[in-house]
């Protein structure tokens, strides 16, 4: 059955053009690592995709091994995605780490992601995906056989584009120059961690996206949570990422002493421009020319409302980027 949708909803996101490309991705897009299919069930899934979706995201992040068991969160997904409009919707996924027994359940060759991409189709009973990426690099198949593969799936329709993740610049670089060589499919887009906190593809990727034109999402702004006040009291908090999935029994597992100083002053700077620290670590993130999205994970539609209000303040002065830079030794 469709869901009625906010009829408002493009009017508040942003939505940025990917790379040198024509697609455009909202400024802030939803992922599904360790959240959905793990230790958020269907209704929490659901009433989240919902939200976000209400606020004008239209892009959500999967790959084959999301979820507990692995897989879990395509198929929860899928059932969710039935009664949202697909044609207003990026869907990605991806295939690289481990997911099946034996020699062919990970990696970049033709056989295995052929057969995951067919696999993630098949749970989010989707034709389609509309990003499918390289996962992680690996080094015993060569990028040659990879981007073929890639390829291929795009001229069969199963994928619109592609994309890679955790690639150094060297090794994205190197990618690009074997897709144009060999006439292939180009890499759309890039997918780094990049937050407050941990932030090498300043050095390392940015340089080579921005002369490709390929673009960049940004995974974990909060550093999955961490650049938050949730972990600054004296105990875990019950209903946290680190209760249910990391298994950590203690807030120094999560973040040492000197880690949460750093949030702490961080949190200061945030609220005197006015936000929370989720939505400054978001801004942060955003702020950077080469990034084109921020990836984020969310428990709860309380958390949605509060990472898209982010939008509402994105501009640094260049006190507050030397303050952040400070707290964080950079
Ligand atoms: P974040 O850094 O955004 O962390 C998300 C977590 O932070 C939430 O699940 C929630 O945890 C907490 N949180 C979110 N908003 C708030 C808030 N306003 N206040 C307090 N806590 C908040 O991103 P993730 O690490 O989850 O990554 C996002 C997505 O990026 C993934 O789903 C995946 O799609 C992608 N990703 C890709 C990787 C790759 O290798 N390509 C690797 C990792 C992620 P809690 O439940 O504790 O409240």
């Amino acid at each position: 059955q469709p869901e009625v949708f906010n009829e408002n909803r493009y009017e508040q996101m942003h939505y940025h053009r990917c790379g040198n490309s024509g697609l455009q991705l909202s400024a802030i897009s939803l992922g599904a690592h360790e959240t959905y299919g793990s230790y958020r069930d269907e209704a929490a899934a659901r009433s989240c995709l919902y939200r976000a979706f209400d606020l004008g995201i239209t892009h959500f992040d999967l790959a084959n091994n999301y979820g507990r068991p692995p897989g879990a969160a395509e198929q929860l997904i899928g059932k969710i995605l039935k009664a949202m409009p697909r044609d207003e919707l990026l869907v990605s996924s991806k295939a690289g780490y481990r997911m099946w027994e034996g020699p062919y359940g990970e990696g970049l060759t033709k056989k295995s992601l052929v057969a995951s991409l067919d696999q993630s189709l098949r749970r989010l009973q989707l034709d389609y995906v509309d990003i499918f990426y390289a996962h992680r690099p690996d080094p015993h198949t060569p990028l040659e056989e990879t981007l073929v593969a890639l390829d291929q799936l795009v001229r069969q329709g199963k994928v619109l584009y592609i994309g890679v993740s955790n690639f150094s610049g060297a090794q994205l670089e190197q990618a690009i120059q074997v897709a144009q060589h060999m006439h292939l499919t180009r890499i759309l887009i890039h997918q780094q961690r990049y937050n407050i906190f941990e932030r090498r593809c300043e050095q390392d990727l940015f340089e080579h996206t921005r002369s490709n034109g390929v673009g960049v999402i940004a995974f974990s702004p909060l550093s999955k949570g961490l650049l938050s006040d949730k972990y600054l009291g004296e105990e875990l908090p019950a209903e946290s990422r680190a209760t249910h999935v990391w298994g950590k029994k203690s807030l120094e597992n999560v973040a040492s002493t000197e880690k949460r100083e750093k949030v702490r002053r961080l949190n200061t700077i945030a609220r005197q421009r006015g936000q929370t620290l989720p939505q400054m670590a978001i801004a942060w993130s955003l702020h950077h020319p080469a990034v084109n999205s921020v990836l984020i994970g969310a428990s709860r539609i309380e958390q949605i409302e509060e990472n898209v209000a982010a939008l509402e303040q994105l501009d640094f002065s260049s006190d507050e980027i030397q303050a952040i830079n400070h707290i964080t030794d950079h």
